[in-house]
């Protein structure tokens, strides 16, 4: 439906794309509602709450840069920085730009220009925008005012709020995501599982330091039940969980299994318009390698694709103890073993691994990194890949992108950056 006055024009539950692409254009997912005016453009999800944003003015920096805002309620600036190198650094078509401390290796952001804070001062007042039009009695329809007055409700204050309910809800924050919720451009319901991690490892700037738990049935339902009050309409737009927190895989498969049975349910995914189900997890070596066969089989067969990152960080024993991860090379190189196993092995399972670069890392770090996946991978293999996550504070650019080439250069696996992002 597109309607119009004057300079604004809105369209309501236009549809975009219902599964995921890399495409080097900016796409959109699900339904949404659209507001244009002279000055810019508002694209909100169905419970009314601005997505994406940007003003169409000649000093914009890129037509077909947004901004996007989060479940979290940041707003990142998505940047094509010529969109061939952004696809070889990160496997996407756009940089993330990030409004918090992160492992970024651009220094500078498109956040800092007067024009994009211009953007995200307007995107907080879009609301009155959709409220003058109500106010006017320029939307005709009952179905259609209703749209309109919820885009109408959502003040910076009230936006603010929502996402501390979620925090509530989750009983936890989520300061990363695991890199493949790429694949979905990040658009996952969290459903924490349990708490804590196995290693609480001294250079971790995300651990929440809270004692290992997993979570009861129980309080896993019971958090269920609030986010599908608290995603209400906008559910229909997603058709992926993350399993958090830290190490998921660590609450058990039995666990995991229970969980996607209740959410399917409860959250009633079978009305998503999306082909199928996916499911993220973080793990560490050793709840991975704690797996048995026949917990793989029961993840195959839960009748979605489930994606496991690893937090591998160095096949390199003095990295591993410069870094105060309590585990021994030879266990991270046992995981990225049996990694490259189930890839081969389970078709509706997918499996990477993240591992660290920072100059300030031993030499012998590299070299082993490169010597375990020439050693364990003779030919090049498509499926799951290697993630680089620079260390926080060692995000020197020139740095990190020769030590990414390094790696894709051996053509055995593909290797990406890995940008600490928040929910
Ligand atoms: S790297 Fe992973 S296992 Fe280590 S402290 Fe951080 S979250 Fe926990």
């Amino acid at each position: 439906m597109d309607n119009s006055c004057e300079d604004t024009r809105f369209a309501l539950w236009e549809k975009g794309l219902f599964s995921y692409k890399k495409v080097s254009y900016p796409v959109r997912y699900g339904w949404f509602h659209e507001i244009v005016t002279r000055r810019f453009t508002c694209q909100f999800n169905l419970n009314g709450e601005p997505r994406f944003f940007k003003l169409n003015s000649n000093d914009w920096p890129h037509p077909a840069e947004w901004l996007g805002r989060t479940l979290g309620n940041d707003w990142l600036y998505h940047a094509t920085l010529g969109y061939s190198d952004t696809f070889s650094l990160t496997g996407e078509y756009y940089y993330p730009f990030l409004p918090y401390p992160s492992n970024n290796i651009f220094p500078g952001s498109p956040l800092g220009l007067p024009v994009v804070r211009d953007g995200i001062r307007m995107a907080g007042n879009v609301y009155s925008v959709a409220a003058s039009l109500l106010g006017q009695g320029l939307v005709y329809g009952d179905a259609e005012r209703a749209a309109m007055a919820r885009m109408a409700r959502w003040s910076p204050g009230r936006l603010r709020k929502r996402s501390q309910e979620l925090r509530a809800i989750l009983k936890a924050t989520v300061p990363v995501l695991p890199p493949d919720t790429r694949h979905v451009a990040y658009d996952v319901i969290p459903v924490m599982v349990m708490e804590g991690c196995l290693f609480n490892c001294g250079f971790c700037q995300v651990k929440s330091g809270a004692d290992f738990r997993v979570r009861t049935r129980h309080e896993i339902e019971e958090q269920l039940y609030r986010l599908r009050d608290f995603f209400g309409e906008d559910l229909l737009n997603y058709c992926s969980l993350f399993l958090g927190q830290h190490d998921g895989l660590a609450a058990g498969v039995e666990t995991l299994c229970l969980t996607v049975d209740a959410a399917w349910h409860i959250l009633d995914m079978k009305r998503s318009p999306f082909p199928r189900l996916n499911i993220f997890v973080f793990a560490s070596a050793r709840s991975f390698l704690s797996c048995s066969p026949g917990d793989f089989d029961r993840l195959n067969g839960l009748g979605c694709q489930v994606y496991i990152n690893i937090g591998l960080e160095s096949f390199d024993q003095p990295t591993l103890d410069y870094l105060k991860k309590p585990m021994g090379a030879c266990e991270a190189r046992d995981a990225f073993s049996r990694m490259i196993e189930v890839n081969r092995g389970y078709s509706n399972i997918e499996i990477s691994g993240n591992v660290l670069i920072g100059p300030s890392l031993p030499d012998s770090h590299m070299d082993a990194l490169e010597e375990t996946v020439c050693d364990l991978l003779p030919s090049y293999y498509p499926k799951g890949g290697l993630y680089i996550s620079p260390v926080q504070g060692e995000t020197r650019k020139r740095w990190v992108i020769e030590g990414l080439h390094r790696l894709k250069n051996l053509r055995r696996i593909d290797s990406f950056l890995y940008l600490i992002r928040r929910l």
